[in-house]
């Protein structure tokens, strides 16, 4: 429960996620400006007439009214901001839509501690998904940005292992060292990922890049294809040694 002196307030928001709760209710995951992560109940939101239901749909930015209530936070009045309607008519932005959502819900916990910066990211990959911008590009950039938000941000320009310069030529990636290894250190390592050149410039663009500037990038499909199996990999290792942290599994359960 938030620290805050009002009783009610408002906050901007994207629904996360929604779940069925007691008998007519919707239990919230937002993402808000404001407060960071957090969870709403939204009273009779599951009966037929209830003018809530539209616009807690997940992938919704919405201005919400919440109030303390004894032991949870209670939605009171909801305005859509931005539905971003194109990403429910097409099943596969719908499922790059749910992507964003997961990853953003999967690595915070509720800290009551507003995250401008992240909301804004999450806000224009959405738009940028909705106005049917090129999915892989968006999707990559909200990746690589994500990491530097999170604190992950991987080494790109320096071996993660002797500090040298990375030259432009094939080199490795390790997950535990969270960058690039280059061709001297890489024989004597465990666990290394190959990356090619052409994948590393990709990864390096998106990293320094605004993202007006990213969308210059035209890949090949295979560089494509290796640059979203190498970040995929990268946050599912992420995901895996966090949860291994006890202190990360407290703040999920609190
Ligand atoms: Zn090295």
């Amino acid at each position: 429960m938030p620290e805050t002196k009002f009783r009610s307030f408002r906050v901007e928001a994207v629904v996360l996620r929604h779940s069925d709760y007691g008998e007519a209710d919707r239990l919230l995951t937002l993402y808000t400006r404001q407060l960071g992560k957090t969870r709403a109940l939204a009273k009779g939101a599951r009966k037929i007439a209830s003018r809530k239901a539209g616009h807690i749909e997940p992938f919704t930015h919405v201005k919400l009214q919440l109030a303390k209530g004894r032991d949870m936070l209670i939605l009171t009045q909801a305005d859509t901001v931005d539905a971003y309607q194109p990403l429910r008519e097409d099943l596969i932005l719908t499922s790059h839509a749910s992507y964003v959502m997961e990853l953003l819900d999967r690595f915070t916990y509720e800290d009551a501690t507003e995250h401008p910066s992240t909301f804004r990211l999450l806000t224009d990959t959405l738009s940028r998904l909705a106005s049917k911008s090129d999915p892989w590009l968006v999707i990559r950039y909200y990746e690589m940005r994500l990491l530097d938000h999170l604190g992950f941000r991987p080494q790109l320009f320096e071996c993660a292992n002797c500090g040298r310069e990375i030259k432009a030529e094939d080199q490795y990636f390790s997950f535990s060292a969270g960058g690039v290894i280059c061709p001297r250190c890489g024989p004597g390592l465990p666990n290394l990922h190959a990356i090619s050149v052409a994948a590393l410039k990709y990864l390096r663009h998106f990293q320094r890049s605004s993202y007006a500037e990213a969308t210059r990038a035209k890949p090949g499909r295979d560089v494509q294809q290796e640059t979203e199996t190498l970040m995929q990999g990268y946050f599912t290792y992420l995901l895996e040694r966090e949860l291994n942290t006890p202190g990360f599994l407290k703040k999920i359960k609190e």
